[in-house]
């Protein structure tokens, strides 16, 4: 064993691909995760910065690691990775934070193999050693990982007004085809039995390729890996969602009829601040698309309440269009000024009583239609790709194609498998059943 290694995560699915792609590496040269994060020789905060919360977050665990390392610890090597280090503020956080050995931009891994490579401490390690990490899944997932993330695009150029990503993530632009099948076939291999093709506009795959690579004929490509149950892609962004790619999901069996596209506002006032680049009208024509193509379609959503001159009219036209439309789940999250952004100029006007009340009236719509919506699945039969034993509970835990979360008990290993459950409660945001053998499913 070369050394112990430890790295936190928080933030986006992006992150936490990042995240196993550097522990894979730091397997590779031999280290060997640990916990907690202050008893290991290489510790690793992966930051978000996408709201307030997070960051303080990493802050205060950077902060701790910190004390460590000086009273205690001083061959540690602590790195800080993600959004939170862009090349501007690297150089204000190494001011900051003068214990911090590494500062690595979001999936930028290798500057912390770099640092290791010619660090005194390892200098019997070798570059060679790496040739089997790109594509191989860290230890501690190697057992029981059964769903993997498979970063598509990487950052992002549409500049929402309110939105750092791209001030950290750069551009976006495509991985090669290849390099993305190759990494799948691998994971699959190895046994993931579920990918998630990510992207900040996993739509925008291929726009920055040869001509005729879209995402329709990534998701085709990656279904037919053997070994495979299911695929999903995300994020969608209502401007750049084809029907091309829709009908790709309706047709491809292993592709779940799954979207995450996030309105963020139903005012096309406010949609017009935010530089969101479509209308209300567009994003409800978008929907109906896919319940054209797909009737059952599962459609998650954000929305932001509180960005700077909402009013209540504009905050009633984003709880009339999801009364409406009627969207599966709706993440939630309270305006807050990121430094740098278009909006961060703008007055941030909704006091905080307000955006709180918003949010919990908004919570309350979106929990009364998520009841709604699984309570239309009480006493159905539904596939369920199991993907963990929670021992405490004495049950498993798994997914529906439409990404419907349910439990159900079972006496033997079913972990990976597909399961056809039938349900027996349902709650808004999770359903509980009963295995049953060989039954036609309905979800
Ligand atoms: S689409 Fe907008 S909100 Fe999404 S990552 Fe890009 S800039 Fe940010």
């Amino acid at each position: 064993m070369t050394g112990t290694y430890h790295i936190w995560t928080i933030g986006c699915q992006m992150n936490e691909a990042d995240s196993r792609h550097l522990a894979s590496q730091l397997e590779a040269l031999g280290f060997v995760e640990t916990r907690p994060a202050m008893e290991a020789d290489i510790a690793v905060l992966n930051t978000c910065v996408v709201r307030q919360q997070p960051e303080d977050k990493a802050v205060a665990k950077l902060t701790d690691l910190g004390g460590v390392k000086n009273a205690r610890r001083p061959g540690m090597i602590i790195a800080l990775m993600g959004c939170m280090v862009g090349k501007r503020e690297a150089e204000d956080l190494a001011q900051q934070f003068p214990f911090v050995d590494v500062f690595m931009a979001p999936s930028q891994t290798d500057v912390l193999i770099d640092f290791i490579l010619q660090h005194d401490a390892y200098s019997h390690l070798n570059r060679a050693q790496l040739e089997l990490a790109d594509y191989r899944l860290p230890a501690v997932n190697r057992e029981k990982a059964i769903t993997a993330f498979v970063p598509v695009t990487l950052g992002c150029s549409h500049a929402c007004s309110y939105c750092i990503i791209p001030y950290r993530r750069g551009p976006d632009r495509s991985r090669a085809p290849e390099e993305i099948l190759s990494e799948v076939r691998a994971l699959a291999a190895q046994g993931i039995k579920e990918v998630n093709l990510l992207g900040q506009i996993v739509d925008r795959y291929g726009f920055d390729l040869e001509e005729g690579l879209h995402l329709a004929w990534l998701l085709k490509e990656v279904a037919k890996i053997d070994g495979l149950h299911r695929v999903r892609f995300l994020t969608s962004h209502p401007a750049y969602i084809d029907e091309e790619l829709i009908r790709a999901v309706a047709e491809t069996e292993k592709v779940c009829p799954y979207f995450e596209i996030p309105f963020q506002a139903g005012s096309d006032r406010i949609l017009e601040s935010m530089r969101r680049g479509y209308t209300q009208q567009e994003y409800r024509d978008i929907i109906s698309n896919i319940r054209k193509w797909i009737p059952d379609a599962s459609i998650n959503t954000d929305v932001i309440v509180g960005y700077p001159g909402e009013t209540e009219e504009d905050f009633m036209e984003t709880l009339k269009l999801l009364e409406e439309l009627q969207l599966d789940l709706v993440h939630i999250a309270k305006y807050s000024p990121r430094p740098r952004t278009l909006s961060s100029k703008m007055k941030d006007d909704v006091p905080e009583e307000e955006k709180e009340n918003r949010r919990i009236r908004l919570d309350e719509l979106t929990a009364r239609i998520n009841a709604g919506k699984s309570a239309e699945l009480f006493g159905q039969t539904v596939e369920v790709l199991v993907e963990e034993f929670q021992e405490n509970k004495n049950r498993w835990r798994g997914r529906t194609p439409h990404n419907k979360l349910v439990f159900f008990e079972y006496n033997g290993d079913c972990l990976g498998q597909l399961m056809n459950i039938r349900i027996d409660w349902t709650g808004p945001f999770s359903l509980i059943g009963t295995w049953v053998d060989s039954q036609e499913t309905s979800s």
